[in-house]
């Protein structure tokens, strides 16, 4: 049974000559049961805001309107996409604002009405995919303006964004999330449900941010990882080395052992580490002020 009176998507893909391009990610899912399930993992949509990323021909979104959201504004930078989301639009009136656009360059707040808080689902094109989560992770202010991402990446990145210290995928994208947020991959995708199938394996991942993550500076967090995952095999005693302070001194007050590495480092560690590299600058800055003033 369809999801709603709508064409096939199969249809709309061939009125609409929405031939697939690589240049922007284009893997559509025509199945509605699928886009069905991903729009459940986002959890309860009645009554809310969702913002999807690249509706395309409109698979999720038309799941997304079915369960029962508000307002969908979808974000889309290819044209044809836009013009075939209108029969979309005038299906599920006054619920569905399709901006053309690039979804890096969007101001996400000002979609929405002041403290409102909106959901995040999207199957998103591969190659844009964790410039940006990153940019969502990094929002500022902190609770960001969404309650929740389900996004589809695919695996091997679905694994870097949940992997825990002393796995294979942990790096700066887990610390990054494991600070602000929590994540896990709710299942995965195989090639053939995408038109055309993707060479890989997807997982769609549900992303919930922390409403108070540990205190610590984001640039300083970000230094840290980079310092620490730029040479992942080295003990932290030499690859912090270009943080320009004492290792020694900077990996005792963060009560990590000098013989340690970044990938078994834990995003608590990391936050001590930043936080410690920051009063450390600060203590050094202040010496050298006292000595150029005395
Ligand atoms: N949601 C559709 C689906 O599941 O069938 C399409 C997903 S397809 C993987 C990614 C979509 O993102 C494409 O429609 C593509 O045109 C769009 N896209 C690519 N780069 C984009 C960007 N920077 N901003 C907004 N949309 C983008």
């Amino acid at each position: 049974m369809s999801i709603d009176s709508l064409p096939p998507l199969r249809d709309v893909i061939r009125d609409h000559g929405l031939s697939a391009l690589k240049s922007l990610g284009q893997n559509f899912l025509l199945d509605l049961n699928l886009t069905s399930k991903i729009a459940r993992t986002a959890g309860r949509l009645d009554g809310l805001t969702v913002i999807e990323v690249g509706p395309g021909p409109g698979g999720l979104t038309r799941a997304i309107l079915a369960l029962g959201a508000r307002r969908v504004i979808a974000i889309e930078r290819d044209a044809r996409c836009v013009a075939a989301l209108a029969e979309v639009a005038a299906h599920y009136p006054e619920r569905l604002e399709v901006i053309e656009g690039d979804a890096l360059q969007t101001d996400y707040r000002a979609l929405l009405v002041p403290d409102e808080r909106a959901i995040v689902i999207a199957n998103l094109p591969y190659n844009v995919g964790t410039p940006l989560l990153v940019g969502w992770l990094s929002a500022d202010p902190w609770p960001p303006w969404y309650e929740s991402l389900t996004l589809m990446f695919q695996r091997e990145v679905a694994e870097r964004i949940v992997a825990a210290p002393g796995d294979d995928h942990y790096g700066r994208l887990a610390v990054l999330t494991g600070w602000r947020a929590q994540a896990h991959i709710a299942f995965d995708v195989p090639p053939s449900a995408f038109v055309p199938p993707p060479k890989v394996t997807s997982s769609v991942v549900h992303i919930v941010p922390r409403p108070a993550p540990l205190s610590c500076s984001l640039k300083a967090l970000e230094r840290v990882t980079e310092a620490g995952f730029g040479q992942r095999r080295k003990m932290l005693r030499q690859s912090l080395k270009s943080l320009g302070v004492d290792t020694g001194a900077l990996l005792e007050a963060a009560g990590i052992a000098p013989t340690e590495r970044a990938e078994r480092v834990t995003v608590e560690g990391f936050v001590a580490l930043a936080n410690e590299w920051v009063a450390m600058r600060r203590a050094g800055a202040d010496q050298d002020v006292s000595v150029a003033s005395s």
